[in-house]
């Protein structure tokens, strides 16, 4: 299978991880690639809202088979926080940084450290939608490790490592992530719907 599909973001960290994830099988076009100058909007108190939010928002504009992902990290002990607010959790357009020290001050003498994230991809393919869920259990560090990767991944130890996604290579990232998990199911419908 070589299809090509836009991949509705501009974040190029998860360009990389869904190629590195999905192989030669699908050729994924990030906006910029596919020309398209948009900054789309993630209005909604859902991970899925928004992931359809983006997807819609590009089929529309091109007609063509898309998909997008919203993804959050979700902490046990702060119910569910910060969830879908995860990008502007310390207030709009601040650092990774930021947001990191805010979830730590949170955390702060908890000792239920327990957190996943989450991924939600929505697939438009022949103009339905289709959902997609990645979760990657682990647990939150007390202080950022590693320089790796993008986000929370300073803080943040997958179930099964003792390291921070920091920490790892991409191909090992992706052996535990919530993204890479969401995009089999995605490579597998996309295998099935194109199987003649
Ligand atoms: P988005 O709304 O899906 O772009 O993601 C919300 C926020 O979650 C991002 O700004 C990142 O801070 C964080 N995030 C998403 N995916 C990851 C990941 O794989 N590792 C660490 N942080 C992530």
């Amino acid at each position: 299978m070589s299809l090509r599909i836009i991949f509705a973001t501009n974040n190029d960290h998860k360009v990389k991880e869904i190629r590195t994830a999905i192989g030669d099988s699908l050729e994924v076009v990030s906006l910029r690639e596919a020309g398209i100058d948009i900054d789309i909007p993630e209005p909604w108190d859902t991970l899925e809202a928004n992931a359809t939010e983006k997807s819609t928002t590009i089929h529309r504009l091109t007609g063509d088979n898309c998909f997008s992902e919203d993804t959050g990290l979700e902490v046990y002990a702060l119910n569910g926080e910060p969830g879908v607010y995860s990008a502007r959790y310390a207030g709009e357009n601040r650092s990774f940084e930021d947001n990191i020290q805010k979830l730590l001050n949170n955390l702060e003498n908890t000792a239920d450290r327990h957190a996943r994230f989450r991924t939600i991809i929505s697939l438009i393919w022949l103009g339905k939608e289709h959902l997609f869920q990645g979760v990657c259990e682990g647990h939150i560090l007390t202080a950022p490790t590693g320089t790796g990767g993008f986000g929370y991944d300073p803080i943040f130890v997958p179930q099964g490592d003792t390291r921070s996604f920091a920490q790892l290579s991409m191909d090992e990232k992706n052996y535990y992530s919530h993204r890479r998990k969401a995009a089999d199911q995605l490579v597998a419908f996309l295998r099935q719907a194109t199987a003649s």
